[in-house]
């Protein structure tokens, strides 16, 4: 099975955000591989020790697991870590072109990349957490003429008969899916704990190949993508406001009126 992962780096969750000239100031912040991504690493690599004979990808086994990500330069240092988690190789797109590319843009780039192999799986993750707008998977499987199965909680892959099935999660309940490969799938965090990647990891990650494509390896004309291209723009943007202090009650005997006043008050109920 050839399973591609895309991977985003995204900007620390825990980092202060600023925007500059419209944009997420990415540059000043610590960067580091998407949540999600990282499950559906892990879900990749789950897959190949299944059904691989040896349990482990690369040459000569009939497996791999190739990253692939858009993004500036330094979006090395999220593929690197899923490298160092086990797989094979990556693919990195970046071009000072992309810079401001919205969800369309990044989709049509992704597809470019996807579409010119001949990949059975692709994995995502459900969403990012600096855009958050889970709608990638969705883009790269119409792009692609790709089954799209999302919000993976399990995936089952029957290679002999190109049949993936997945426990598709939702806030409504869990519907179980079936399609024929090649397929796109997105995943949630309760479908594994990914691995910490371990030192031999690491240092054989070092050794991987991430191969850099541009725009025009892509065949991909720069004036489609980019902020000039975006179909949304970010007219302003305003910093979130200090947390006010909370209401504090002292239970005097009333605190139970006092609580559901202040819930009332707040239309909780
Ligand atoms: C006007 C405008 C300007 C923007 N400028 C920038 C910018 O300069 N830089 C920037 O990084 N973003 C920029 N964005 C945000 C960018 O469009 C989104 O990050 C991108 O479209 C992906 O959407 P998402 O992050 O919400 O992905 P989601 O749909 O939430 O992501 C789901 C999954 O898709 C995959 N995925 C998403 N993005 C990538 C990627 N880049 N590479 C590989 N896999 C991916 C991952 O598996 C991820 O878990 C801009 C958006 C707008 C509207």
């Amino acid at each position: 099975m050839k399973i591609a992962v895309c991977v985003k780096q995204v900007p620390d969750s825990w980092a202060e955000k600023k925007m500059a000239g419209g944009l997420l100031d990415r540059a000043s912040v610590d960067a580091v591989l998407n949540d999600l991504d990282e499950y559906a690493v892990e879900e990749a690599l789950r897959l190949v020790e299944t059904h691989s004979p040896t349990g482990a990808s690369g040459e000569g086994s009939g497996h791999s697991i190739t990253i692939i990500s858009m993004g500036p330069d330094r979006a090395t240092e999220a593929i690197r870590k899923a490298l160092s988690m086990g797989a094979d190789d990556a693919i990195l797109i970046s071009d000072p072109a992309l810079s401001g590319s919205d969800a369309l843009a990044t989709s049509l780039v992704l597809a470019a990349v996807i579409g010119a192999k001949d990949f059975d799986l692709i994995l995502c993750g459900t969403e990012s957490t600096d855009a958050r707008m889970s709608v990638i998977p969705a883009m790269l499987a119409q792009r692609l003429g790709f089954a799209q199965l999302t919000f993976a909680g399990s995936i089952s892959v029957v290679p002999e008969t190109s049949q993936i099935t997945i426990a598709r999660m939702t806030d409504v309940g869990v519907e179980n899916m079936k399609a024929k490969l090649p397929a796109v799938v997105s995943v949630i965090e309760k479908i594994n704990e990914p691995r910490y990647p371990s030192f031999k990891g690491i240092m054989a990650s070092k050794k991987k190949t991430i191969e850099v494509k541009t725009l025009s390896d892509l065949g991909i004309d720069p004036a489609t993508v980019g902020m000039s291209a975006a179909w949304s723009e970010v007219k302003d943007a305003q910093a979130r406001p200090p947390r006010a202090a909370g209401v504090k009650v002292v239970d005097d005997g009333n605190g139970g009126n006092a609580l559901v006043n202040f819930l009332v008050e707040k239309r909780v109920i």
